[in-house]
């Protein structure tokens, strides 16, 4: 029987890195959350260990990096196996090695900092909406519990509860080519990026602590099971028909396995139900790409939400999470289908891959696939305009206010949007008319004047930035026509004349 009721305005299910980060971005946004975890203590499994630079953008205009403190990175990532320099125009390029538990730590210090309620020992049980809000019932460690919330954000990964609950569509494929994995101690193996090798594909990293993580792939092989199922005795077995290593005399830490089986919801919003990270789309967690996706989402949907069960946005505006977020799904997950065909194809992928390894060296190519598994070539619509920004992350830029010197990624810090207005400080009358049509906006965005230090994109100009950091309006010097619309369409309806947040 449910003898506990709580209300709240979004229960989140699930406390991996996608939940966590959800969280904190609901709380910033002035919204109540709930987390909601089946496990009592936090995952300890060897998962996921690769933020890419949009990632580190990210932590950054949240203050997360010092927290991260200074991880190793390398320029040289891969595109299916295939070496790729991943230098960009960021301060953060190339890859940096975060473990997964790591990240979920900082992550759930900050969410449970800014006062997210994440409740362990917590299994999602039922899940139902109706027209006012949506009933949750989860057993814990007080029996079965009963949450009402406005809102609920699957954030329970690849074999979501919720997903199932409601009865969403996520068709699998049958047979799948299976890599399968172990973080190994005692063992003295050469290490191995991406070697092709005549029947199957052989990985072995040694890290500083002496554990050899391998992983193999026998070419050809398919077969269908379930996530994470493999015993270190298969792994060893198929290291030694692939290498002709034993390693059989090794101390397994963990053995897993992943597919390149790749699957989305064809709707990340159910009205009150909506789907973030593994639980919406599933992919080969090759490069990171997996994680990176899944706190991108996060990182979308969290101030929207926020605003709605504020009162203060519409539904269109959370329905731009599906619209943008899927779009940027399905472009990674076919980046990551072509990968997996170059790297788990056996002899018959050769000439393809000699091809594309011809190509990636040329500039524009490298380029495009950088900024591609980098989260760097992200373009929302946002709607029509001239300026080369539009709809793409606002570059990291020094900048100098009249308050002193700053930078965008610390403009955001707080979460609100901010309204960049490039003028000299002689320009007085221009900012305070763009200051003055912000101001009903007080709570939801800072009013900023500055002189940017370097790039020539932004001088003269205004722009408005999302608290997700990208950018939506842009003025020329002369004209700030539509600056209202654009308000009203990424912010909500006007909420008070006065008191606007500025650093003028
Ligand atoms: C075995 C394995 C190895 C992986 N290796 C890599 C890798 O090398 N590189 C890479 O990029 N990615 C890897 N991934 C993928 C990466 O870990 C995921 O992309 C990432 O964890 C997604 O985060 P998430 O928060 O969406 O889901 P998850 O991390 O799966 O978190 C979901 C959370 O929901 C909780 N939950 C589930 N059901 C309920 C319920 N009913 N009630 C309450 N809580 C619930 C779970 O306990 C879990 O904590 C791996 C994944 C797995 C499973």
């Amino acid at each position: 029987m449910t003898r506990i009721r709580t209300t709240t305005q979004v229960v989140v299910v699930g406390a991996g890195p996608v939940g966590l980060m959800l969280a904190g971005e609901l709380k910033l946004g002035g919204a109540e959350v709930i987390v909601l975890e089946k496990l009592d203590a936090p995952m300890t499994e060897s998962r996921a260990s690769t933020l890419h630079a949009r990632t580190m953008e990210i932590l950054d205009s949240r203050g997360l990096l010092a927290s991260v403190g200074k991880p190793s990175n390398d320029a040289m990532g891969h595109f299916g196996g295939l070496p790729l320099d991943l230098t960009l125009p960021s301060p953060y390029p190339g890859q940096w090695k975060v473990t997964q538990t790591r990240l979920e730590q900082i992550l759930q210090q900050w969410a449970a900092s800014l006062g997210a309620d994440i409740r362990r020992g917590h299994e999602v049980t039922s899940v139902t909406a109706g027209d006012g809000g949506v009933e949750i019932h989860a057993t814990g460690p007080e029996g079965l519990v009963r949450f009402d919330a406005d809102y609920v954000v699957a954030c329970d990964g690849e074999n979501s509860t919720v997903r199932r609950l409601v009865g969403v569509d996520f068709p699998n494929s049958e047979l799948e080519r299976v890599m399968i994995r172990a973080d190994v101690a005692g063992i003295q193996i050469p290490n191995r990026r991406f070697q092709r090798l005549a029947k199957g594909l052989a990985i072995a990293a040694r890290r500083e602590d002496g554990v050899t993580r391998v992983m193999v792939h026998e070419f050809g092989r398919t077969e269908k099971r379930g996530a994470a199922q493999a015993s270190f005795a298969e792994v060893a077995d198929i290291w030694m028909r692939v290498t002709g290593e034993d390693i059989r005399g090794g101390t397994p830490l963990w053995v897993n396995s992943f597919s390149d089986g790749s699957c989305q919801l064809t709707h990340y919003r159910h009205g009150r139900i909506l789907f973030a990270g593994d639980s919406a789309h599933r992919q080969m967690p090759i490069g990171g790409q997996a994680l990176n996706l899944g706190l991108q989402d996060a990182f979308n949907l969290g101030w929207k939400l926020a605003l709605c069960v504020r009162g203060q946005a519409s539904q269109e505006l959370l329905d731009t999470y599906h619209h943008e977020r899927h779009r940027v799904g399905e472009s990674v997950l076919s980046n990551i289908k072509a990968q997996a065909m170059l790297l788990l194809g056996g002899p018959e992928v050769e000439a393809l891959r000699n091809l594309i390894g011809k190509l990636i060296p040329h500039d524009d190519v490298r380029t495009d696939f950088a900024s591609m598994i980098s989260g760097l070539d992200i373009r929302y619509d946002v709607g029509a305009g001239a300026h080369p920004l539009l709809g793409a992350r606002m570059p990291h830029t020094e900048l100098t206010t009249t308050s002193g010197a700053t930078d965008t990624a610390t403009l955001l810090r707080g979460g609100r949007g901010v309204l960049l207005v490039f003028a000299d400080s002689d320009d007085r009358a221009r900012f305070e008319q763009l200051h003055a049509q912000a101001a009903p906006w007080a709570g939801q965005i800072q009013v900023v004047q500055a002189k940017p230090l370097q790039n020539e994109l932004l001088a003269g100009g205004a722009l408005l930035v999302r608290p997700d950091g990208y950018v939506v309006w842009s003025a020329t010097s002369t004209d700030s026509s539509e600056l209202t619309t654009a308000l009203r369409r990424w912010f909500g309806a006007p909420q008070s004349q006065t008191g606007i947040g500025d650093r003028s």
